[in-house]
């Protein structure tokens, strides 16, 4: 960080953990729950949309209640120093921004925006959240915070849950992101490889990298022969690319380094 004036770094989930919005994925980068849903299955299956929308809704109140974390903090410490040249994070929280980081490119879209798969009408979350109470109004859930934002609970509540549909043109909705099955849109994709192509470095800050939209970006780097770091909790799919590997928890990592090269 010291030597390097237009730093990239590329942010996961370990990041927002401290927030309390737990990882994906174990250290050995191994599905700790059960996999994601799969874009395809939402479209195309009643129950797996009606299952999403109902654990989305439970979720969504200890989601939309974490707060930045030291992570998040240290990062927009950097970004305010001016030599972190672009933060492009998997996470789909807003954490990064809430913490003063300014120009993030959300690689994977933001959970508190829905768009509609027919009309593509963008809409808040919260105005969605509403609306569900108001069609659901006797629905409880015995909520348990999952990674993206949804809960576990039980089949038979699930059932008698009437899931949303677009105000517009009652089609099928999901938050803004880019689910299992989808790829990045192609703009924002060639924002940040634009982005890396001025970049004399890259930090891979809390991410098993296991994602292939992710991953490119290190394989990218490597290419150009930008030297490569990544403080992560557990292996990561890079690990023989890069030529500094820090094992610890990126928030602490992140203020021991950034106090180093104040002192310096
Ligand atoms: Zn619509």
């Amino acid at each position: 960080m010291a030597n390097h004036r237009r730093v990239f770094v590329l942010t996961g989930a370990g990041c927002s953990t401290a927030s309390g919005i737990p990882d994906y994925r174990d250290e050995q980068g191994e599905w700790k729950r059960r996999p994601p849903v799969m874009i395809q299955a939402l479209r195309s299956d009643e129950a797996v949309y009606r299952r999403y929308w109902a654990r989305a809704y439970a979720g969504w109140p200890r989601f939309i209640s974490a707060a930045p974390a030291a992570a998040h903090l240290a990062f927009a410490a950097w970004d305010a120093a001016g030599t972190l040249h672009q933060l492009v994070t998997q996470n789909v929280d807003g954490l990064h921004q809430r913490a003063g980081s300014r120009a993030v490119i959300d690689l994977h879209g933001r959970l508190d925006v829905v768009v509609c798969l027919s009309c593509d009408a963008r809409t808040a979350r919260a105005a969605l959240q509403t609306s569900i109470a108001i069609t659901n109004p006797d629905w409880l859930a015995e909520a348990v915070s999952a990674p993206d934002g949804d809960a576990d609970i039980a089949d038979a509540l699930i059932e008698s849950f009437v899931a949303p549909r677009c105000e517009r043109c009652g089609g099928l909705l999901k938050p803004d992101v880019v689910f299992f099955g989808e790829n990045v849109p192609v703009a924002r994709y060639e924002q940040a490889r634009h982005a890396l192509a001025g970049a004399d470095a890259l930090l891979v800050a809390g991410s098993s990298l296991m994602v292939y939209s992710g991953f490119r970006f290190v394989r990218l780097a490597h290419d150009a022969g930008l030297p490569i770091a990544i403080v992560n909790r557990g292996r990561t799919r890079a690990d023989d690319l890069a030529e500094l590997k820090v094992l610890a928890d990126v928030g602490s990592a992140l203020n021991d380094a950034l106090a180093a090269t104040t002192q310096s």
